[in-house]
């Protein structure tokens, strides 16, 4: 949903016009915004044979709404547990490519050629809201508004919890294993 989001700011569309001070300051788009955007982007052909959303649903209104588009399907949930220095360490110093979007981090996923993309060779940069006190502010919103949908998820038993502290490659083997893939 964040990519879309950010997406709709590039373009200027009426949904980016009133999506940006949300996303600019780590603060929540308001629900009906990115539930209408969400549900028309699921039209798309693409997602016919199962998808993954990642950053959707937020809220448990967002949740509710996804429930009636995803209905009687084998829908599974992944909650990613991390602690907030961790998460803090890992959003500030990430860099993503201007033009693929290919993320980076300083110190784990370094590009070969520092500021530049190993992939399309785009300028690699920071994230407005991956800013430290932006950051911070995106958890307090976590915090406050999505940590309610564990308990919504877990009684509906289709809640998975894997460790997201440690390296990239140990959480990775851990979902894989979660989901069967
Ligand atoms: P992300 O790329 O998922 O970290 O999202 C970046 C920003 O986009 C968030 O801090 C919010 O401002 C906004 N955003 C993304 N997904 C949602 C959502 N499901 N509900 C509300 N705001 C969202």
């Amino acid at each position: 949903s964040g990519d879309i989001l950010r997406e709709h700011l590039k373009a200027n569309t009426d949904i980016g016009n009133i999506a940006k001070k949300y996303v600019e300051s780590g603060e929540l788009v308001p629900d009906d915004v990115v539930e209408g955007m969400i549900a028309d982007e699921l039209k798309k052909t693409i997602y016919a044979n199962g998808f993954i959303i990642d950053g959707f649903p937020r809220t448990v209104n967002q949740a509710k709404m996804l429930d009636k588009i995803i209905e009687n399907t084998n829908t599974k949930v992944l909650y990613l547990k991390a602690d907030d220095d961790f998460l803090v360490n890992r959003l500030s110093k990430r860099r993503v490519c201007e033009g693929c979007g290919k993320t980076y981090h300083l110190i784990n996923i370094s590009p070969q050629k520092e500021g530049i993309c190993d992939i399309c060779g785009g300028k690699l940069i920071q994230r407005a809201d991956d800013r430290e006190d932006v950051v911070r502010r995106r958890l307090a919103a976590y915090k406050e508004l999505t940590t309610p949908l564990i308990e919504y998820y877990d009684r509906k038993k289709i809640l998975f919890s894997v460790n997201g502290n440690g390296e990239l490659i140990d959480t990775l083997t851990e979902i894989k294993k979660t989901f069967e893939w």
